[in-house]
This record gives C-alpha cells, sequence and structure tokens, in this order.
C-alpha cells in the first residue's frame, strides 16, 4: 500500500468529527492517506487495503456453470 499518515490539524472552533470513509469508525487525531484514493480518509491502512481487494474482486467468487447433461 502507498498513502501516508495525515495529522489532522483543525482549529479550536472546528468542532467537525471525521468518519472513516470506508468504515465508518470516528477518526481522531490522525487519518490514513491511501494515494489509491486521494478522496478518501480511512481509519487505519487495513481500511483501504479492504476497499482495494474489493475494487479487485467486486464479486466474491464467479457463479458455478450449469453443467447440462443428457
Ligand atoms: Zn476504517
Amino acid at each position: 500500500m502507498t498513502g501516508r499518515d495525515v495529522t489532522i490539524e483543525l482549529p479550536w472552533y472546528e468542532t467537525r468529527i471525521l468518519n472513516c470513509t470506508f468504515c465508518g469508525k470516528m477518526i481522531a487525531g490522525h487519518y490514513w492517506h491511501d494515494d489509491s484514493y486521494p478522496t478518501d480518509k480511512f481509519c487505519e491502512p487495513p481500511c483501504a487495503d479492504v476497499k482495494r481487494r474489493l475494487a479487485r474482486s467486486p464479486r466474491p467468487k464467479s457463479a458455478p456453470r450449469r453443467a447440462k447433461r443428457g
């Protein structure tokens, strides 16, 4: 994975709460910026990995072909 850990520096009056764009977990202090998903903020690098894996194989498994006999 490529990316970087980004420290969130918010002004004291900014009370917005960040959530992981993938799993929705609250992000406090810092988030993972993944190069593959520049617009997303991940709570931790594994979250980006899971998203990457899902994107690579949208279908969990290919449906078995129906064997036609007789
Ligand atoms: Zn997450």
